[in-house]
């Protein structure tokens, strides 16, 4: 099969604690540390064997996002930005809807020729945040894309409980090739709304919510709002394209994101307390992964009793005046991942039900044999979703 697959080199900085595990396994817990100029080449594997409890996917699409352009991206001595578990070489895309080509024979929720989108996180079910019910804290991750070959190749091997049907969606898009094309842009989704209602939780109709970064997860989070009625959504980003993008996924209002208010433009705090006639807002959603400039804003705009979500990944601490938020009863909720809770088949039967929309996010697509056009459009960091469309 044709895949692109990234290779690097085995370098662990001099300072990084290098475990046994790593060693052994070849697989860094921190991407950064270890790995050293990255390069991609799309090239010919062998096809994937499919085990016992595996399904083989034949993938329609993949998606490309933040994470994956951090493996390309490197500092001035040439390691990866990637900061998470990382093996190379590998497949990447995480992002990924397909057709079933052939199931193990212990599986049984899926056949051949069902549409599928996938769940990227493999938990081990065994350890103990497995066992407490937190998957996404699984202590032994695996991740596809990541630890385990991904979708930008034309056959993707996975263990067959991390697909879900989307047949579902047949009714509302018709054509098999829009179907899979929203398969291929569900896992933002799962990410927001893991980090909503499972992480956050009680969002009442009618509130008011502000969302910074107007990328895949940005955008998800406002369609998500939107359905679960919010009444008013305004988003703070600094690409004009993306506040565009916003206001077609439901947002009310979108600004120019500014932290210090720069530009002459007001900051969010600011602006916020204008909309809300002082209240200030009820959901904050940190999608940009820029916590020292957000951070403050949330705190000065949060209402009496608000949430601030925390989705975006950024390793600089940010100053937090924690009074602020106790004077207001407001909370900061952290949120990682995507799985379990019933999160996937929750986002798809939305998707069916015509409550979310995901492909308005789809901006830009490539064939398989142009990933490195593909990589070069998304690290522009401008535009929606750049698909990689392969067969
Ligand atoms: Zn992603
Ligand atoms: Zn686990």
């Amino acid at each position: 099969m044709q895949a692109a697959v990234i290779s690097a080199e085995w370098a662990p900085r001099p300072d990084y604690p290098l475990s046994e595990e790593e060693r052994r396994t070849r697989t860094a817990r921190v991407g950064s540390s270890v790995w050293k100029h990255p390069q991609v080449a799309v090239q010919e594997l062998p096809d994937p064997v499919c085990g016992p409890e595996d399904a083989v996917v034949r993938v329609a699409a993949a998606g490309l996002c933040g994470s994956d352009l951090h493996f390309f991206e490197t500092d001035a001595d040439g390691y990866m930005h990637y900061p998470g578990l990382a093996r190379f070489p590998s497949v990447p895309g995480h992002e990924v809807a397909g057709e079933v080509a052939a199931v193990g024979e212990r599986v049984k929720h899926l056949r051949r020729g069902d549409l599928v989108c996938l769940d990227d996180m493999v938990c081990c079910g065994a350890c103990e945040a497995c066992r407490r019910g937190f998957p996404n804290q699984c202590e032994n991750l695996e991740d596809v894309g990541f630890t385990m070959n991904g979708g930008c190749a034309e056959l993707l091997r996975v263990p067959a409980r991390n697909l879900w049907s989307i047949n579902s969606l047949r009714a509302r898009y018709g054509g098999k090739e829009q179907v899979l094309e929203a398969g291929a842009v569900i896992e933002p989704f799962t990410v927001a709304y893991n980090a909503l209602f499972e992480c956050a939780g009680r969002i009442k109709p009618g509130a008011f919510a502000a969302v910074y970064g107007a990328g895949a997860i940005g955008l998800a989070a406002v369609q998500l709002l939107r359905a679960s009625g919010a009444a008013q959504i305004a988003v703070f980003e600094h690409h004009a394209q993306r506040r565009e993008l916003a206001l077609r996924f439901g947002a009310h209002h979108a600004f120019p994101a500014n932290g210090e208010g720069a530009n002459g433009a007001q900051p969010a705090r600011a602006v916020l307390r204008e909309l809300t006639g002082g209240a200030g807002a009820d959901v904050q959603v940190e999608a940009a992964g820029a916590f020292r400039h957000t951070m403050p804003e949330m705190e000065a705009a949060a209402a009496m009793g608000g949430q601030i979500i925390i989705i975006g990944r950024d390793r600089n601490p940010a100053a937090v005046q924690l009074e602020h938020l106790q004077v207001k009863k407001a909370n900061i909720i952290a949120a990682m991942g995507n799985t379990g809770h019933g999160t996937y088949p929750n986002v798809i039967r939305m998707i069916a039900a015509g409550l979310l929309d995901p492909t308005p996010m789809i901006t830009h697509r490539f064939a398989l044999r142009d990933f490195a056009g593909a990589l070069a459009q998304a690290q522009t960091r401008q535009g929606g979703k750049v698909l990689v469309k392969i067969g």
